[in-house]
């Protein structure tokens, strides 16, 4: 956690914005600078009201008494609560945060909702006005954004996502609860290798997410091994795929598997180290990310996950198209969310599929409002700035669609085309794909059936032995090479149906980008 946010307290800044997923984290995190300045700790939520730590260090609950002159309040121990109104509304604790003890520090929990009623508004400018003379923090804790009229009257403090040593802090933390509290016996046989990659495997996650994650893989026997570290994964998946527009993705492709696109393989393997102190101090440039222009289902998707196997990195799909469906009104701060959980998973392999879906707009006068201008801004200069090992992948099927501004040098490493797939890459596609389904590729006349197969991409050609085998498999015999010359036949491939269209990305790609076979 970094320390700023203690600095930012220390200097007595009168309103200060955190926002995030994670707000255990940060509740802690003010409590212990609170302990560590001496200094008193007000919270308030819209359910428990206004409570005070006492120095016992248990909460107490306040409430304002009533008539008199000026504000005072009382700490409702036993016994007094008659006496008093709870300080449960928004306005009365505001009201209280500004006019009552000074050198306190206030932590308000999603107070953003309310503060777009004008009277809270206003008692948030006049918080702010007072300054550093109040000597008072009041700290505005939020899971969704802060309205930016609210926002602009606070410093806000970026939390950032809990670091390996938090992480691994919650693992043992949560396991040692759990032996302490259960009533069968709970062991752990983790190496520290298995450790290294839990606490991989949990980055990007909140610390409450992190926690259920390690404790609902404990309790399904009572022990935690190298062999829940799938199920972790699949769990953080769900955490990832409801929280936002990032996605976890399983690697079931190595270079290997890839049929053709000899010339971005070479170059993929040639940068594997890229991220190595090695390359550093040889002096060479971390590698930023390619854009993969082509044909649909020629293996652009594949390429992501074989670069994610080959550099041995986790793989990471952001799909922007969700932004807009499923965050209307928060399409940006999710964007910028999203890239900073990329930052704390990193180093990542960041798979952007469809870029053109997400920022076509952008390019033309758009009729979101421009939003679209706005999200494709804030991508474009984090993929400039950040500093983090993250490898973008983007893929895109229409370059016409693209702001120009994407391609410009520099932006990405290299931008290849992806075509459809020559008579050689077609026999080494088909091959691949017959040993996947346990079929001797030996067995079969690739030659004549890549000449067959002309202006197939990989994925029709994949789909041809499934189609195949489901025929032989009709017949019950072993697929042949009569069935896939059959499968062959009876498909229209799309690159003839498209025809024009295939034609004009050849034709625009030619001089633009490098070719990736
Ligand atoms: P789209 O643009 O439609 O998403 P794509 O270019 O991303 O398509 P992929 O999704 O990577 O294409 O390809 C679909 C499937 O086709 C892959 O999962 C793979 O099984 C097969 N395939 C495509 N190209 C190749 C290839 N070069 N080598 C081996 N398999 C391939």
């Amino acid at each position: 956690m970094p320390s700023s946010l203690k600095l930012l307290v220390q200097s007595r800044h009168p309103l200060i914005s955190i926002e995030t997923r994670d707000e255990e984290r940060a509740t802690q995190e003010v409590r212990k600078i609170a302990a560590e300045l001496s200094r008193p700790l007000y919270e308030w939520s819209m359910t428990s009201g206004m409570r005070h730590l006492s120095e016992k260090g248990t909460w107490l609950p306040i409430a304002m008494l009533a008539g008199h002159q000026t504000l005072s309040l009382i700490t409702q121990a036993a016994g007094l609560s008659e006496a008093g109104t709870p300080v449960t509304k928004a306005v009365d604790a505001l009201k209280v945060a500004i006019e009552l003890p000074q050198s306190t520090i206030y932590l308000f929990k999603d107070l953003g909702p309310h503060a777009k009623d004008a009277q809270i508004h206003r008692m948030l400018r006049d918080a702010a006005a007072l300054g550093e003379r109040r000597q008072s923090n009041i700290i505005l804790l939020d899971s969704l954004p802060l309205p930016t009229e609210v926002k602009r009257l606070t410093i806000p403090f970026e939390m950032g996502w809990p670091t390996a040593e938090e992480l691994e802090e919650v693992i043992k933390q949560t396991y040692s609860k759990i032996r302490r509290e259960s009533m069968y016996e709970v062991t752990a046989t983790l190496t520290r290798r298995d450790m290294d990659q839990l606490v991989q495997t949990l980055r990007g996650l909140t610390r409450s997410e992190a926690e259920r994650i390690v404790a609902s893989a404990i309790y399904r026997d009572y022990t935690l091994k190298p062999a829940d570290l799938p199920v972790i994964l699949e769990a953080k998946k769900a955490v990832l795929g409801a929280a936002g527009c990032l996605e976890s993705v399983a690697i079931d492709f190595t270079m290997d598997d890839i049929g053709g696109l000899d010339n971005l393989k070479a170059w993929l393997r040639q940068r594997r180290d890229g991220f190595s102190k090695r390359a550093r101090d040889y002096g060479l440039p971390t590698p930023r990310g390619i854009l993969l222009l082509g044909i649909p289902g020629a293996g652009k998707s594949l390429c992501a996950k074989a670069v994610a196997a080959d550099w041995k990195m986790p793989l990471l799909r952001l799909d922007p198209g969700v932004l807009y469906q499923k965050y209307i009104g928060e399409s940006e701060s999710q964007l910028r969310q999203a890239l900073a959980q990329a930052e704390a998973m990193a180093p990542v392999i960041l798979w952007v599929d469809e870029i053109e879906k997400a920022f076509a707009s952008a390019s033309a006068a758009s009729a979101d409002g421009g939003l679209s201008k706005r999200m494709f801004g804030t991508l474009l200069s984090w993929m400039q700035d950040h500093r983090h090992p993250i490898f973008i992948v983007a893929t895109a099927n229409d370059i016409s669609a693209l702001p120009p501004e994407l391609m410009r040098k520099g932006r990405f490493d290299e931008v290849f085309f992806v075509d459809l797939p020559s008579v050689d890459s077609r026999a080494r596609i088909l091959s691949i794909h017959l040993e996947r389904r346990n079929r001797i590729p030996a067995a079969f006349d690739l030659e004549q059936l890549a000449i067959a197969s002309e202006g197939f991409n990989g994925a029709e050609l994949e789909q041809a032995i499934v189609g195949a085998m489901y025929s032989a498999f009709q017949e019950g015999c072993e697929v042949e090479n009569r069935h896939l010359f059959e499968e062959l036949a009876k498909t229209r491939p799309l690159a003839v149906l498209m025809h024009e269209k295939v034609l004009e990305l050849r034709e625009w790609a030619v001089n633009r980008c490098v070719s990736a076979d």
